[in-house]
């Protein structure tokens, strides 16, 4: 069963049923003609075409590496991007959070530190996150709450550990 639509023309509240056909047909709400035959969806009932919505054109890669948050990101590719490579992405946050550690630690002589702080050993999630072609959107949506879930860790044994650090 065909679900059914508005139809600008002939049914406002709904109800109208369109189908893919090739041809010229008038416009659904301007009445207009087509200058040239095409495949579009139309009303089965008063036979106006509904011109097909204009998707919005893909964030590019350098797009999604100067965005500040999350707001405009719309596919798994946009956030395995963001979260792998943009500044203000999960990876870069927790990079920064496990720098701060490591200088700590250093400034304090302590040498050995839990894995999950050396960021440069635990790329897993972002290597993960770099490779979405391959991931699901699940899976892509779980590595970014794990990098998340570790830069929180790294947070919190940075309060535990140097209390009395100055504030960045
Ligand atoms: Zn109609």
């Amino acid at each position: 069963m065909a679900k059914s639509e508005v139809c600008k023309n002939c049914c406002p509240d709904g109800g109208a049923i369109f189908e893919l056909d090739f041809g010229c047909w008038p416009h659904v709400s301007t009445k207009e003609w087509m200058a040239e035959p095409a495949w579009v969806k139309v009303c089965n009932n008063c036979g106006h075409y509904k011109p097909k919505r204009k998707s919005k054109p893909k964030l590019t890669f350098d797009e999604i590496l100067n965005l500040t948050d999350e707001t405009r990101l719309k596919n798994k590719r946009d956030r395995a991007i963001f979260h792998a490579f943009a500044e203000a992405g999960a990876w870069k946050k927790y990079k920064a959070t496990c720098e701060e550690y490591a200088q700590n630690c250093k400034d304090n002589g302590i040498e050995k530190f839990p894995v999950v702080a050396h960021h440069w050993i635990n790329t897993y999630h972002r290597d993960k996150l770099a490779e979405h072609q391959k991931e699901s959107a699940w899976a892509v949506n779980y590595h970014v709450s794990r990098l998340k879930a570790d830069a929180e860790k790294v947070k919190a044994m940075l309060a535990q550990d140097f209390p009395t650090r100055e504030a960045q």
